[in-house]
């Protein structure tokens, strides 16, 4: 048998195979048993999610020809289903808009749709890129929706549905394909990499499900990629595939940083540059290290901590601040677009990060109330900043703030506010969050809430 490259070899093969898209299975599933077929439907979601997969899986159970009726479970040995899978189907013809959006085209689709389909169950179209039709295009094919000819079925899929028209969409039955997240694409890879014999560690199938952003296709991809690399993948092995640096490197840096030592920083990123790494990829690695290590700093429970236990204890030795991480964040965003139409990419890439070795600490007000930047300050009023972290909030909150509370105290690391009674005080501490967010808003800073 030819090689099947993963993405075809693994891709789902029945609506029960739909992992991670539980409520689109479902709902096709009894649209099947109840035979409840709509003449058109639209696949939105991101690339990767599964959109024309689903176009298929749901064409094979309309027209696999094991029983007399579409079921919810095609054989794929029948002549449709086999026909369907390579191809080469004449009742089943898929369409890339992108390369195909002439009026005369989807013409010529519409005029075919007037011939009963060949294997007498559904002629199905489905139209990958769907937004890319010409408005040509899609008026005929809104006026073939209007009036859909008996047993034609259009799946219409889409990563932007905005383009195709609310008249269109109105005439679809419309699902939404989620992104994958991190613990189903691990899932999968893991029982590919299994079945491959490939010898893979966690962390390294991590590495891919994130980078993947919620896209199977991609990360089922960059698994067979990496596995042609090596024959026992770790995380150095993914990073080398993506052209990112290695947690190493990246905590090697951010040690250097942490102690301002100018010479090991300019070494470092020459090293990484040497190796062919990208300066804008180390800066948005950067970025996003900084969003882990506040997000570790602030509540290392939450669901959206998502690094390892031997990373989040690398942070904690470098012994950060809320503060710190904010400002260095900060920093490093306002020198992203310099790094990236910058032509000596590197030696920006080196200021930058120079440059975080000098960040003021002190308070800062870097928006006021109305949104607009105002000059930052050393020293601050502080009823000044109370004012502007009321004025942030929600109206129900600025009214419980207002009429209900006393800023008594701000030390630059707690402010401590006083309520009435013990009904306000819970009333306040139900809010501590955007509270304390407007607090870092106004401030610069994560500070503590006291409420008394
Ligand atoms: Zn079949």
């Amino acid at each position: 048998m030819n090689y099947q490259p993963f993405h075809h070899k693994y891709r789902p093969q029945t609506l029960n195979d739909l992992i991670g898209q539980n409520a689109i299975a479902t709902t096709l599933t009894n649209a099947i048993t109840l035979s409840k077929i709509a003449p058109a439907y639209l696949f939105t979601g991101s690339r990767g999610t599964g959109k024309t997969s689903t176009g298929r899986i749901l064409a094979k159970s309309l027209n696999c020809v094991k029983d007399n009726k579409p079921t919810v479970t095609p054989c794929g040995e029948c002549n449709s289903c086999k026909s369907i899978a390579n191809g080469s189907s004449l009742d089943v013809i898929e369409l890339d808009a992108a390369s195909n959006n002439s009026a005369e085209g989807i013409r010529d689709i519409v005029s075919s749709t007037q011939f009963a389909p060949i294997g007498r169950r559904y002629k199905i179209w489905i139209i990958d890129e769907a937004h890319a039709l010409s408005s040509a295009a899609t008026q005929v094919l809104l006026k073939t929706l209007e009036e859909p000819p008996i047993n034609v079925i259009f799946i219409l899929c889409t990563t932007d549905p905005s383009k195709l028209g609310d008249t269109i969409i109105s005439r679809c039955q419309r699902f939404n394909f989620k992104r994958f997240n991190n613990d189903v694409i691990v899932n999968q890879l893991e029982a590919i990499a299994q079945s491959e014999d490939i010898n893979i560690s966690y962390e390294a199938l991590l590495l891919i499900a994130k980078h993947s952003q919620g896209g199977m296709r991609d990360a089922t991809c960059l698994l067979e990629q990496v596995s042609l690399l090596s024959d026992n993948v770790t995380p150095v092995e993914v990073h080398q595939l993506l052209g990112t640096i290695s947690e190493d490197n990246l905590f090697e840096l951010l040690n250097a940083i942490a102690l301002s030592k100018t010479e090991p920083i300019i070494r470092i990123i020459k090293q990484l540059y040497a190796d062919g790494k990208d300066p804008l990829v180390i800066l948005q690695q950067l970025l996003e290290f900084y969003t882990n290590a506040l997000i570790t700093l602030e509540n290392p429970k939450s669901p959206l901590n998502t690094l390892t236990s031997t990373t989040t204890q690398r942070i904690k030795e470098l012994a950060l601040n809320s503060n710190t991480v904010l400002n260095h964040q900060q920093h490093l965003r306002s020198c992203e677009t310099q790094i990236k139409f910058s032509r000596l990419p590197r030696v920006m890439l080196e200021v930058a990060i120079l440059g975080l070795l000098v960040q003021p600490t002190e308070v800062k007000i870097p928006l006021s109330s109305n949104g607009t930047k105002s000059s930052p300050k050393t020293t601050v009023n502080s009823e000044l900043i109370w004012t502007q972290v009321i004025n942030l909030q929600t109206p129900t909150i600025k009214a419980l703030l207002n009429q209900q509370t006393k800023l008594i105290d701000y030390d630059g690391e707690t402010a401590t506010i006083s309520t009435p009674n013990e009904i306000f005080r819970q009333k306040v501490e139900a809010n501590r969050f955007p509270i304390k967010m407007g607090f870092q808003k106004v401030t610069g800073k994560m500070i503590d809430i006291a409420i008394n």
